[in-house]
């Protein structure tokens, strides 16, 4: 089986179509580490492409938000304004499938899925020392989370935590060491925040011990246009500019 991984796709639809096309092919099975909404202006069209295409989507924080389950009190200005306006926006069916996206961590086909931390999917899991904490968390070699927006990740290698980078010029893959345990970012689609403005992603065939990181270019000023044309915080359309 061979898995498109993907994970914050804020309602960004040009980022997600792109991520489609480029990984057509290349995949069996999709599965997502939540935050299908907030922050960009096509909540509903993101929501109906996971409902046809995902096997399994983690609840993120922002879907908790868009969903009514979490108080958008603690959310910053931005995010809350965004969140407000998804909820206005989601039609009943799309908002009753937000609502009831599973909490992670979940386990599939040996591997885990959740969105922040293992244990609380609202913290971040953002460097070693965070990283080495959540390896206590889990039993299983090969977990994927995201709520970072940072492609990359951590391995656990005879007791010490390393780290691992992201796609670059090309597609980049490595192989999971069965001496190894690994929590693994695919990276943002919707709203990269690690300095590379192009839509990320992670493909993964367990049977084949790889897993391979991919960015790809999509139509960055569509989506800004229609952040402005939603009336969304400006803000929100100058970050996906600078991928950060
Ligand atoms: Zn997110």
């Amino acid at each position: 089986m061979r898995y498109l991984i993907l994970s914050d796709l804020h309602a960004n639809l040009e980022a997600l179509e792109a991520v489609a096309r480029d990984a057509a092919g290349r995949y069996d099975r999709v599965l997502c580490c939540g935050d299908l909404v907030g922050y960009c202006a096509d909540p509903n069209a993101v929501v109906e492409w996971a409902r046809a295409h995902c096997a399994l989507v983690v609840r993120g924080n922002h879907d908790k938000a868009a969903a009514g389950i979490d108080a958008v009190e603690w959310f910053n200005p931005v995010a809350r304004t965004a969140a407000l306006w998804t909820q206005r926006q989601l039609t009943p069916d799309n908002a009753e499938y937000v609502r009831a996206l599973v909490r992670g961590p979940v386990a599939t086909d040996g591997f885990l899925l959740f969105h922040g931390f293992p244990v609380d999917e609202d913290a971040y899991l953002a460097n070693a020392a965070e990283a080495e904490d959540a390896f206590r968390y889990v039993d299983a070699r090969v977990s994927f989370f995201g709520h970072s927006h940072v492609q990359g990740g951590y391995i656990l290698n005879r007791g010490r935590v390393e780290t691992v980078g992201r796609a670059r010029r090309g597609p980049f893959s490595f192989p999971i060491d069965p001496q190894c345990a690994y929590l693994l970012n695919p990276g943002s689609v919707g709203q990269p925040r690690d300095g590379d403005a192009r839509a990320a992603y992670a493909t993964y065939t367990p049977q084949e011990s790889a897993v391979t990181y991919h960015r790809v270019a999509y139509d960055v000023e569509r989506a800004q246009a229609k952040i402005h044309a939603a009336g969304l915080p400006p803000l929100l359309a100058g970050r996906l500019g600078a991928g950060r």
